[in-house]
């Protein structure tokens, strides 16, 4: 466990100054304070970045009886002035694109002379199921990445790219986001997951990550693993380290639109005025829904997902949300809301397997 030092924005007040200081010492504290407010270069994996710099490069993930490995592109934007380190990852689901976009707009509009701390951006964690366009799983070794952290070093491919983004990009990190959307299945609704399940200074600070992104609807997760050694998800593997750890949903259904692309450009705005990266940004949403009881909604049955809801529909309890049948057309299985709440994605294409997610629903009381 890493000490609270990492929790952004106690660590960079100035030390309060003795008000008679010494010629000789009040000199010495000049160059002290002058060699901290530049920084030394930054390093992520074979990626070094000088202070007032953006440099890119690739993270290596290597071969192993049975898979070819992979590369992970990341971009280490480096501040002329010291400050937290944020790290950005996009494509942890490779069919998420509206995070993977933002980030390339990121890379090429940040300032890093006007930047204080570092940026780390992940451009695609997950570059099979990118390349290959596969929804969940790697088409690789069948696993979600977003179940298999923090890896591991001599896993399954899927666990050697969590193991390196551990080690590479969350270690170094004093605050995380997981840049997520509806998957190329899911109609999805804008929402965060704020995990409540770190210790209490972790956990305040990740409220005030999702306040400072900016989305409305902020789902409240109580449930996460409190184990480093088996944190499954990626902004927990920062929680369970130490630092705050945000999960963001901008956009679904494998689409490319320009609403779930800006909003994501104005919450990582949000976050660098919140952490005090950039003097300017957006400012934290104001009254956002916070969602305290959500349900994921499983099928019962393999075969075809019929929806009779979208996405933001309000529903009652018992709504139908979809129905299940199968490959010849007769009803497998009808899928109704537990309770009266909001519809945050549902499955949009007619491919299903018993077990997996239909739906989303999160309980909406408004104040
Ligand atoms: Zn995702």
């Amino acid at each position: 466990m890493i000490a609270p030092r990492s929790i952004a924005s106690s660590s960079r007040r100035p030390a309060a100054r003795p008000s008679a200081v010494l010629p000789l010492a009040a000199a010495a504290l000049a160059i002290a304070v002058s060699a901290a407010a530049q920084p030394a270069p930054f390093n992520v994996g074979p990626v070094t970045a000088a202070p007032g710099t953006i440099v890119s490069g690739t993270l290596a993930v290597a071969a192993r009886a049975g898979d070819e490995g992979t590369t992970i592109p990341i971009s280490v934007a480096h501040g002329a002035k010291a400050g937290p380190v944020l790290a950005l990852v996009a494509g942890t689901h490779g069919f998420e694109y509206p995070p993977i976009l933002a980030l390339q707009r990121l890379r090429a509009s940040l300032d890093p002379t006007a930047l204080a701390g570092t940026v780390i951006m992940v451009h695609v964690a997950n570059m099979p199921s990118f390349l290959g366009r596969t929804v969940y799983y790697s088409p690789v070794d069948g696993q979600n990445l977003n179940r298999v952290f923090p890896g591991k070093a001599d896993g399954t491919l899927s666990e050697r790219i969590a193991d390196v983004i551990t080690r590479e990009v969350i270690a170094p990190a004093t605050a995380v986001v997981d840049l997520h959307c509806g998957d190329g299945n899911e109609d999805l609704r804008p929402y965060s997951y704020w995990i409540t399940t770190g210790p209490p200074a972790v956990t305040d600070e990740t409220r005030a990550l999702a306040l400072a992104f900016g989305l409305d609807h902020i789902v409240v997760d109580t449930a996460r693993p409190t184990e480093p050694g088996a944190s499954v998800y990626l902004s927990n593997t920062a929680i369970t380290r130490g630092k705050p750890g945000l999960t963001i949903e901008s956009g679904g259904m494998g689409l490319v639109d320009e609403a779930s692309i800006a909003r994501i450009e104005r919450g990582i705005a949000g976050l660098l005025r919140h952490l005090g990266m950039r003097p300017d940004g957006p400012p934290p949403v104001e009254h956002p829904i916070w969602i305290e009881r959500s349900q994921v909604l499983v099928a019962g049955a393999t075969g075809l997902f019929h929806a009779a809801v979208e996405k933001g529909h309000t529903v009652a309890e018992g709504t139908v949300v979809g129905h299940i049948t199968d490959f010849h057309g007769r009803t497998l299985e009808t899928i109704r809301a537990p309770f009266a709440g909001e519809i945050l994605y549902v499955v949009g294409t007619p491919p299903v397997t018993k077990g997996e997610p239909v739906g989303f629903v999160g309980e909406v009381k408004r104040d």
